[in-house]
């Protein structure tokens, strides 16, 4: 089979030949059909997270070894399966939850796998979607995206999923409490999407980038805002009734401060972004302000399926995505590094590529 391999950290991708995986135990095969195209690709090819003071987070001190195959969203069809494989549901077309762990320990088996200390994430740690195959560990992380648009669909396994799980850290609130989203890339309009399927009135956008301003309005939300303009705080803080929450999908210094300056008493800040870096700031304020600072990460099989049956019954308006061949995902990479992707960009896989 064909993938697409990370071989030098920060180089392009390489096309490469490997023998086709057969599954043992409980796992399951699936010919990847489509495979979404995640911005997390961008870092994990460089090798690092930026952590601030010149410190990084390195993928090859993590367990990440190389040659990779990338790509946690694969869309495919069911192909073979284990022998301790139940209830494979062969010849059909499944997405892979791809952020299992261990299957063992109290988080995995709690249903929390996306906490499990001992990760085995698909398209990090194992083989991933940027492939003509990919391998499932379990028939339980296959979930049914039937009458979902098959290149919409893969983005439901990273983006749709981790924004649901940021947002739900918002809840209960009252839908007409502010809400503000910064950064109104793929994981941004995203979470207006998800919010506006939950019900949820009032959405405000910080981005710096005023030609993705009408994407963000067109998702449904009602404020766009410039962070770096001298009156972004105060005009985040003058909302009525004042910020509830915030959805931080940059996590870089610059939204960090702003997001939690313009938090109101009980506010909560949730950052999943991972642009890196650091923010100092006085103690005192969060026990007096009574705010919550809390980080959230892609988001458990459960949470995959609350966001799949939202996309089911039509609440969750898509967002603008494009396809690419497996060959462009690497150029699709440096055009998300540089921020100039509209929406997500999804791999259509061609079976007969040799
Ligand atoms: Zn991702
Ligand atoms: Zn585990």
């Amino acid at each position: 089979m064909i993938s697409y391999d990370v071989t030098e950290w920060g180089k392009p991708l390489q096309k490469a030949i490997r023998e086709l995986p057969q599954p043992s135990g409980t796992e399951v095969l699936v010919q990847v059909k489509y495979c979404g195209v995640c911005h997390s690709d961008v870092h994990i090819r460089d090798g690092y997270y930026e952590l601030g003071e010149g410190k990084r987070f390195q993928m090859e001190e993590r367990g990440v070894s190389l040659p990779l195959v990338m790509g946690h969203e694969p869309l495919g069809t069911v192909v073979a399966a284990g022998p301790d494989a139940k209830d494979v549901p062969m010849g059909e077309d499944r997405l892979v939850y791809p952020w299992i762990g261990c299957g063992k320990c109290s988080r995995c088996l709690a249903g929390q796998d996306n906490w499990c200390p001992t990760p085995q994430f698909l398209g990090v740690l194992k083989p991933g979607g940027y492939a003509q195959y990919t391998m499932a560990a379990h028939p339980k992380y296959l979930v049914d995206v039937s009458g979902i648009d098959p290149s919409f669909a893969p983005v439901l396994a990273c983006s749709g999923l981790t924004t649901y799980s940021a947002a739900s850290k918002l809840m209960p609130c009252d839908p007409k409490d502010w809400i503000v989203i910064m950064g109104a890339g793929g994981l941004g309009l995203m979470a207006i999407s998800v919010l506006r399927a939950m019900g949820h009135e009032h959405i405000a956008v910080c981005e710096i980038d005023e030609s993705k301003w009408e994407a963000a309005m067109a998702m449904g939300a009602q404020v766009v805002v410039q962070p770096k303009a001298d009156d972004a705080l105060s005009t985040l803080q003058g909302l009525d009734g004042g910020v509830f929450g915030v959805l931080d999908f940059v996590g870089a210094a610059p939204t960090a401060e702003l997001g939690i300056a313009a938090l109101r008493k009980g506010g909560r800040y949730v950052i999943v972004g991972l642009f890196g870096g650091q923010i100092a700031m006085p103690l005192v304020p969060i026990a007096q302000r009574a705010i919550t600072i809390q980080g959230s990460y892609v988001g458990n099989l459960a949470e995959l399926q609350a966001v799949v049956a939202l996309a089911k019954q039509g609440k969750l308006k898509p967002i603008p995505t494009r396809l690419c061949g497996l060959s462009d995902v690497s150029g699709v990479l440096d055009q998300l590094k540089e921020g100039t992707v509209l929406g997500r960009v999804v791999a259509k896989v061609d079976a007969t590529e040799g």
